[in-house]
């Protein structure tokens, strides 16, 4: 079984592209582009350069003495907590900036929700001096207030929508209805691997950098290039699709998505999309998605913001599926509970999307020998106020 999209963007029966005819012209243009750009040695040259000296790549695999000591199996962190942003997601916003140079656009569209796919938006449209334009749902603006700022700062325009929800999925609407507008010009990023093919492919491919570097650096500290088992939190599902994707082959590396479950999976505040999922099509994709008997999207909830999303990436709803991956779901209390400690064992506050990873310490045990691989996704600065109010310090 293939665990990448096939040519038609489908991976299993999920994927593919269910979008307005009007929006065809914009998917094709990339559909029929996209690899053999990212195949051209200019291109590759640029996107190592800048991962390179931009981004600081590549991002150390550190082995996590103390918390291996404490569940007693060897813990590695992949450290994209020190990528410049602060996070995962600038592999691909740097992707996509320089593929939609290679296809002649000088605008730049993005939604974003909790504002950290809209800075790293911004922060790569400063990088090269392009347009940038962000949608973000007016109750969204309110909520993330320091990541608005940051756009701004960065001199990216914020604009509000203002329909439905207020929240991610009408910024989303605007966003398309931006793009059918501006064929043209304007290139959409897209921060996860989610949406209409190319996308869950293409961002799958920009962040697969992170097993890249994990298979070189584990063959210099433990001989051998694949781990037991590979751990990310999923929000969308794009740092954890760049941690598993050259292990997806190997079967005897252990996959295991860690996804938010909010007050309790059925507490009816929850963002755990495998377990609570039904077959329905959100952002242009055929996936698992958190929705009433008549199919209406239902607004998750999450204590952090990065894995508050209805719905996760066509690869991802495979890997749950077709019973490759292993899928745990870690509500709000146990994720803080494993972001102190971690701070507290290793000296590194994770950002709380990853402090879920962390938790599936105290839920699944593992072999002293094995070796497991963490995605320490992001870095908890953009949490502080949240820890500090959870734990009162
Ligand atoms: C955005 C974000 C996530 C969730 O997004 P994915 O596409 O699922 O990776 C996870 N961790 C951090 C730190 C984030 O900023």
């Amino acid at each position: 079984m293939s665990y990448n999209a096939d040519n038609k963007g489908y991976y299993g029966e999920f994927g593919g592209a269910y979008i307005p005819e009007m929006l065809y012209p914009n998917t094709e243009e990339l559909r029929e582009n996209y690899i053999k750009i990212m195949n051209e040695p200019s291109f590759r040259k640029d996107f190592e350069a800048l991962l390179k000296d931009y981004v600081g790549r590549p991002t150390p695999l550190y082995y996590a003495k103390r918390l291996s000591e404490n569940y007693n199996a060897r813990i590695y962190l992949k450290r994209e907590d020190l990528c410049h942003t602060g996070a995962h997601k600038v592999n691909n916003t740097i992707g996509q900036i320089l593929m939609a140079q290679r296809l002649g656009k000088n605008r730049i569209i993005a939604e974003t929700g909790a504002g950290q796919h809209g800075v790293a938006t911004a922060t790569v449209c400063a990088l090269m001096g392009i347009k940038c334009v962000v949608y973000m749902g007016e109750i969204d603006i309110k909520r993330q207030a320091p990541n608005v700022a940051r756009m701004k700062m960065l001199g990216a325009e914020v604009r509000a929508a203002k329909s439905g929800s207020k929240t991610l999925k009408d910024a989303t609407n605007e966003a398309i209805r931006d793009w059918i507008n501006n064929p043209e010009d304007t290139h959409y990023i897209i921060g996860s691997v989610v949406g209409p093919h190319p996308y869950p492919d293409m961002v799958a491919r920009f962040q697969s950098i992170i097993s890249e570097e994990i298979k070189i650096q584990l063959q210099e500290k433990e001989g051998r290039t694949d781990p037991d088992y590979v751990v990310a939190c999923v929000g969308g599902g794009s740092n954890a699709a760049g941690a598993y994707y050259h292990f997806l082959d190997n079967e005897e590396v252990g996959i295991i998505a860690v996804e938010a479950a909010g007050k309790g999976i059925h507490s009816g505040e929850s963002a755990a999309t495998s377990a609570l999922g039904k077959i329905g099509i959100i952002h242009g994709s055929k996936t698992l998605l958190m929705q009433t008997k008549d199919g209406q999207i239902t607004e998750p909830y999450s204590i952090s913001a990065g894995l508050d999303y209805p719905g996760v990436g066509p690869m991802h709803a495979h890997l749950y599926t077709s019973g490759r991956g292993e899928f745990i779901s870690i509500d709000d209390e146990e994720a803080m509970r494993a972001g102190l400690l971690v701070s507290q064992l290793e000296g590194i506050i994770p950002a709380i999307e990853t402090s879920h990873a962390f938790a599936v310490f105290e839920h699944k045990k593992f072999q002293p020998e094995d070796v497991v691989v963490v995605n320490l996704s992001g870095r908890g600065d953009k949490d502080l106020q949240t820890y500090i109010d959870y734990f009162k310090l």
